[in-house]
């Protein structure tokens, strides 16, 4: 179906360019849809934001759009391997839809509900996101909403890729229970150190079930109340480093290339 120029009879074009062919899955803030940049003739991911309001004209929904178009943009200037690549951000039916690369595979969610990740493996995945989080907070941005839904590990490369940077802004309670850091939960806004604590609790589902052993003197620290008693970013890194050589108990189970069913389109 993609590769070859051919869609489905009736594939929804937007912003002219990206004709949308299946969709990926959804989550509060939007769905998630693999589509054809037909410029570029290659495969993109292209969300769908979901408006707050009644319709794109409202004012409420108005404001969304602009500040969803702002931040995108901003997310788009974090270039890390680890960052999902930001390509556009084009105005359809009044909404800013995002487009993005494709990352072939699944994420960390589905990947844990096959079990527990062994220590080194969940360190592996820990140092990646560690990095992106790091590229963003060189430039000022705040991921807000880091949760196992955005991560996503490649099929065939392993490679960990980030999404949803800095458009997470909305309620804490948006974010899964147990990865919103408790200052982001009681209403007192994110920082750098938010975002290590949502890695905590990342790596800790990740383990749980497993061999925690190795990670829990880090995940303790990470887990502080206070966001000053947590460690710095150069304090885990290196805790991750020295976990991600401890041998793997058993291999690392291969993410399975997900070739999402064709759903019907709008
Ligand atoms: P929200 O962002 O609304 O809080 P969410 O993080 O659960 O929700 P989305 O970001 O909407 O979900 O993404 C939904 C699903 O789409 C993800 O769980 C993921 O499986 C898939 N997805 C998201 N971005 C990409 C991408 N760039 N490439 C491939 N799949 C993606």
């Amino acid at each position: 179906m993609s590769g070859d120029g051919e869609h489905p009879p009736g594939a929804r074009l937007i912003g002219g360019r990206y004709r949308l062919l299946a969709r990926l899955g959804a989550g509060p803030s939007g769905t998630v849809w693999r589509a054809r940049d037909e410029q570029e003739g290659r495969d993109v991911a292209v969300k769908e934001p979901v408006l707050p309001g009644r319709s794109a004209a409202d004012e409420e929904s108005r404001r969304f759009a602009h500040r969803l178009n702002r931040e995108a943009r901003t997310a788009a200037r974090v270039r890390h391997p680890s960052v999902v690549a930001l390509h556009d951000v084009v105005l359809d039916g009044g909404l800013p839809w995002i487009v993005m690369e494709l990352v072939g595979g699944e994420s960390l969610r589905e990947a844990v509900r096959r079990g527990p990740l062994p220590p080194a493996e969940a360190a592996r995945v820990g140092l990646a996101v560690l990095g992106a989080l790091r590229a963003a907070h060189a430039v000022g941005i705040v991921h807000r909403d880091l949760k196992p839904e955005n991560v996503l590990i490649e099929s065939g490369t392993g490679r960990v890729v980030v999404t949803d940077l800095g458009t997470g802004d909305g309620p804490a309670a948006d974010v899964p229970a147990g990865f919103a850091a408790p200052e982001r939960a009681a209403g007192r806004g994110a920082g750098p150190a938010s975002d290590l604590w949502s890695l905590g609790a990342l790596l800790a589902g990740a383990v749980e079930g497993g061999d925690v052993g190795p990670l829990r003197p880090l995940l303790t620290r990470l887990h502080a109340p206070d966001p000053g008693a947590r460690p710095t970013a150069e304090e885990v890194a290196a805790a991750l480093e020295a976990c991600a050589t401890v041998p793997a108990a058993r291999p690392a189970p291969a993410a399975p290339a997900r070739t999402p069913a064709p759903e019907p389109h709008p």
